[in-house]
């Protein structure tokens, strides 16, 4: 039986948090201290806790980080307005916005107005377009964080089949723009599968690695993949769980069915979510740096 091996993106962070002191340190002789501006609208609770979880970690680091929250009927035009003011404001490198927004608001009317090149999200066309073309600027951060993992685990992907579950703008789709650059990080014949995808398991079987990433507690399971499959766990999904706080989190994957049949698993949680984190705070040191060469 296949011992299968947990990937840890907390241990991944740490060695990304290490290698940026140095930089940081840099920016700071040069005076500058990079900083991040949260715009947040509305009251959906996971992204009050993803952007505290975010913000945290910027003040940790000794990082400037500001929220501008914003009320759930503000119009379009207001947090238009908003980022704006933090386009020109030369305190902050990089701005993010949490999604989703309400439904009432055009998204990507908003995160076209986002500065292309403080968008640490990668999440502005102009930088998709940069991605797809081969010349990145700033990568999204949750599927940068995962081909981090890999490479920090050296897990290859040149001649692999990698199949990604899930073509969201945030996660599958430039997680297999990623995985079939032809980089050293990512040179893998990539299949994208979705909800509409007939019999997911035909290709999840035939799959080297697997990304999970379609918010679908227990969609991947043993049965489904390949011995030796590499799986990646994105997925964060609350499940109700009679305990005092009433949920757990859980990600995509049957963990304990997969158990012996993966050689290799991102956990939930401390697989990708510490690695998106670190990723937001690369990015924006990366923003802040090129500012320096304006
Ligand atoms: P999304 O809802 O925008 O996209 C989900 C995608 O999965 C869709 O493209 C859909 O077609 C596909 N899908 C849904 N059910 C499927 C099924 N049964 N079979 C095949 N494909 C299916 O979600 P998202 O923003 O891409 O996020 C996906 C998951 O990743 C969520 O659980 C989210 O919470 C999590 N997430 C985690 C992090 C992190 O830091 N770990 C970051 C972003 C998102």
């Amino acid at each position: 039986m296949i011992k299968t091996k947990l990937l840890s993106g907390k241990e991944v962070a740490a060695s990304v948090y290490a290698d940026l002191a140095g930089r940081i340190d840099r920016l700071s002789a040069a005076g500058v201290t990079p900083g991040l501006a949260a715009v947040l609208v509305g009251n959906d609770a996971a992204s009050h806790v993803y952007v505290r979880n975010k913000t945290k970690k910027f003040a940790e680091l000794g990082l400037n980080s500001e929220t501008i929250t914003l009320g759930g009927e503000s119009a379009e035009e207001e947090i238009v307005q908003s980022i704006n003011g933090l386009n020109s404001d030369d305190r902050f490198h990089g701005i993010l916005v949490q999604l989703p927004l309400p439904k009432s608001v055009n998204a990507s009317a908003v995160l076209e107005s986002v500065d292309p090149r403080k968008d640490v999200d990668g999440f502005h066309p102009e930088n998709v377009g940069r991605l797809s073309s081969g010349n990145p600027r700033s990568i999204p951060c949750t599927p940068k964080g995962v081909l981090r993992i890999l490479n920090h685990y050296s897990i290859g992907t040149e001649g692999k089949h990698a199949v990604v579950v899930g073509r969201s703008n945030i996660v599958g789709r430039p997680m297999a723009m990623l995985l079939s650059a032809k980089s050293s990080d990512g040179n893998a014949t990539v299949t994208v599968c979705h909800s509409r995808t007939d019999d997911l398991s035909t290709y999840t079987k035939q799959a080297d690695i697997v990304i999970a990433s379609a918010g679908s507690p227990g969609l991947i399971t043993g049965k489904i993949l390949k011995e030796g499959a590499v799986v990646i766990d994105v997925g964060i999904n609350r499940v109700e769980d009679g305990s005092e706080k009433g949920y757990s989190l859980v990600g995509d994957v049957d963990a304990d069915s997969v158990d012996g049949i993966a050689v290799a698993l991102t956990p939930v949680p401390g697989g990708v979510g510490p690695m998106t984190i670190a990723m937001l705070v690369e990015n924006t040191v990366e923003a802040a740096e090129r500012s320096l060469h304006r």
